[in-house]
């Protein structure tokens, strides 16, 4: 366990955000419940970090504890022909896909890349490239803050959706181990994402080799920007700040009077009668480019959705851009982005 009082953006890869009263590092399961009897009952003075890649963090900081999820261990159990992998939630989510490609587990590979630790992949259901940890997740263990108790939730308790969850938004359960079923198989699961099929050069619906496939999703994120890399500024950001936004009829039709004479944005039609669409194609469309901003923050020169902090910005002038950002595509295509990051004591 340790405690100091540093700023938060250390701990963030924006390198944004106040210092906390107290930083603390849990390094098993039970420091956790150690430090949570010591907060004590009001849940506002702690703020839980992992690896601080989906969070904005105030300039004022957090008046409270920050907890450091560092807890880390991987055991694995056969199933019939697959293979239950359990987590400790602090372990880093990219040294476990590239643990799985290596033991031949497959299911993980599009996942390649993704920054932070595992125990925040079911928060907001981590995806990328056709592929949700939605769809791997079995079980998900959990200190309970409000009664104490540790419980196990099912998948379906944990209500997954698109960047959402039961956990997302609420500071009343800590991830403390993830469950991942995964086939044995040196096969991806099949290739759902144009740009990684054709990156392969392998027809949609196809499997390829599973180190094959994370090879490929890495080469991507990073000539995307969002792949970690200290000398990049455009990969200091939290990923995409923006949802794709998820349309009702009337505000798909809204969209498409105001979109009629520049060509359709792309669309992703859902079960229940909406539509997602890409918030990357509305911004590019409501005149923001890349690298739209000033020396202190910007988008990134290489991935629209992503707002960067050039090394001397504040979060109040990343919240600025964020705001100019989503009223010029409310103001010409009348649809609100909502963030996807975690806004922690500041607000859009
Ligand atoms: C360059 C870059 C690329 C990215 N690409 C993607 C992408 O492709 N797909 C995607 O989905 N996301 C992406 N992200 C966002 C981010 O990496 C993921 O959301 C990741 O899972 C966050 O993990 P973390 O450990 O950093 O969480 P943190 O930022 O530390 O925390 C995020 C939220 O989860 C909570 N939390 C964290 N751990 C726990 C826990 N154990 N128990 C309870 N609550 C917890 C925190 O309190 C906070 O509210 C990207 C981010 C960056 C910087």
């Amino acid at each position: 366990m340790r405690d100091g009082r540093p700023g938060l953006a250390e701990y963030t890869t924006l390198r944004l955000g106040g210092p906390a009263r107290h930083v603390v590092e849990a390094t098993t399961e039970s420091e956790i419940g150690q430090i949570i009897r010591d907060v004590g009952a009001s849940r506002r003075n702690l703020l839980i970090l992992a690896g601080g890649s989906n969070v904005v963090i105030g300039d004022a900081g957090f008046d409270g504890t920050a907890l450091l999820i560092r807890t880390t261990g991987l055991t694995a159990r056969r199933v019939g022909a697959d293979v239950d992998v359990t987590v400790q939630a602090g372990e880093p989510w990219d040294v476990v896909v590239e643990r799985s490609v290596a033991e031949g587990w497959s299911g993980l590979e599009c996942l390649s890349g993704i920054p932070g630790c595992t125990g925040a992949t079911p928060i907001q259901n981590v995806g990328a490239y056709g592929q949700e940890v939605a769809e791997l997740i079995t079980a998900v263990r959990v200190l309970d803050r409000v009664t104490g108790e540790i419980a196990t939730r099912t998948v379906a308790e944990c209500r997954l959706g698109y960047r959402s969850s039961v956990f997302k938004g609420s500071d009343r359960w800590i991830v403390l181990a993830v469950t991942f079923r995964l086939a044995v198989s040196p096969l991806s699961t099949p290739i759902r994402y144009a740009d990684l099929a054709q990156a392969l050069d392998v027809p949609i619906g196809e499997r390829a080799e599973a180190a094959v496939v994370r090879d490929a999703v890495l080469r991507l994120r990073a000539s995307k920007g969002m792949v970690l890399d200290e000398h990049d500024p455009d990969t200091y950001s939290a990923g995409s700040f923006f949802m794709n936004p998820v349309l009702d009829g009337d505000g798909f039709d809204v969209l498409s009077a105001r979109t009629a004479t520049i060509g359709s944005p792309p669309v992703w039609p859902g079960a229940d009668g909406t539509v997602k669409t890409s918030a990357a194609w509305l911004i590019e469309r409501a005149g923001f480019t890349k690298g739209h901003g000033n020396s202190h923050v910007s988008i990134s020169t290489k991935h629209t959705l992503a707002l960067t902090n050039r090394g001397d910005g504040t979060t109040k002038e990343l919240l600025d851009l964020a705001r100019e950002v989503r009223d010029g595509v409310f103001n010409r295509f009348g649809v609100t982005l909502r963030p996807e990051v975690v806004l922690v004591n500041c607000e859009l």
